[in-house]
């Protein structure tokens, strides 16, 4: 069969998954046959999800189109606050109030992603095959450090978590998927993702202890487990911590 190639040049974070030698710059694909973008981005290691927009020859096209040869492919990643607008996005629905599901080495970032009010569900006995379900069916966008498990065919939305240290993990989550201007801090409980509503203090009184039954007036209480929050000095660090990952993530 006869070989033909495309070019191919990869933007912004995509470069994470390529050899030092591909890494921005464009590069030959040779290929036989008929294969897809959609495959021939996956052969050369970057797992689909990752990536939001295709230009072939400048033209956007979808994960099916077919390579021809001598073609140059452009490809971006999921990048919500570049304006693309104008082109062919290859999900449907964007991430609009995003829902997460996160893998098992992830549980510290699954509590900063609640604290930022984000639906955020972690389990830690979930296979990859429950994750990626869950993630379909919930229309949850999968957060993982497991880059093979993003390779399932069949995901529409994951991001692979590139930091070991979960401060930095949400600020990439906030700052790729832009989210900063989508934060309602203290909306959800850490410990279960359930929702936090305001109660009266009068509810609850037998349950706190007395200098705090003093000095506090807003009690909220999460819906699944009854965990009470207050305003204390829990509620300043976190509030703290929490303004500095937000101008660290907008100040760049
Ligand atoms: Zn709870």
């Amino acid at each position: 069969m006869e070989t033909h190639q495309a070019f191919f040049r990869f933007y912004e974070e995509l470069n994470d998954f390529l050899p030092g030698y591909r890494k921005m710059a464009e590069f030959p694909y040779p290929f036989t046959g008929n294969p897809s973008v959609k495959d021939a981005i996956e052969s050369i290691g970057v797992p689909h999800v990752e990536v939001d927009l295709i230009l072939a020859d400048g033209k956007s096209v979808g994960f099916a189109y077919k390579l021809r040869n001598n073609e140059r492919i452009s490809v971006y990643p999921v990048f919500e606050t570049l304006d693309i607008s104008d082109v062919q996005r290859l999900r449907a629905s964007p991430l609009r109030d995003p829902k997460f599901i996160l893998d098992v080495h992830l549980g510290r970032l699954a509590k900063y992603i609640r604290l930022c009010g984000f639906d955020g569900r972690y389990e830690k006995d979930l296979t990859d095959r429950e994750i990626v379900a869950i993630s379909l069916s919930q229309e949850r966008i999968i957060l993982t450090r497991d880059r093979g498990l993003l390779k399932a065919k069949n995901i529409t939305h994951g991001l692979w978590i590139r930091s070991g240290k979960p401060v930095e993990q949400l600020r990439e989550v906030m700052k790729r998927l832009d989210l900063v201007n989508k934060l309602q801090p203290f909306t959800r409980c850490m410990e279960c993702n359930g929702e936090i509503v305001s109660i009266a203090s009068e509810e609850i009184k037998q349950q706190l202890p007395e200098r705090t039954k003093e000095f506090y007036m807003d009690f909220r209480r999460c819906t699944l487990c009854g965990r009470i929050y207050w305003e204390g000095s829990h509620f300043e660090r976190m509030k703290k911590f929490l303004d500095n990952v937000i101008l660290s993530v907008s100040g760049k």
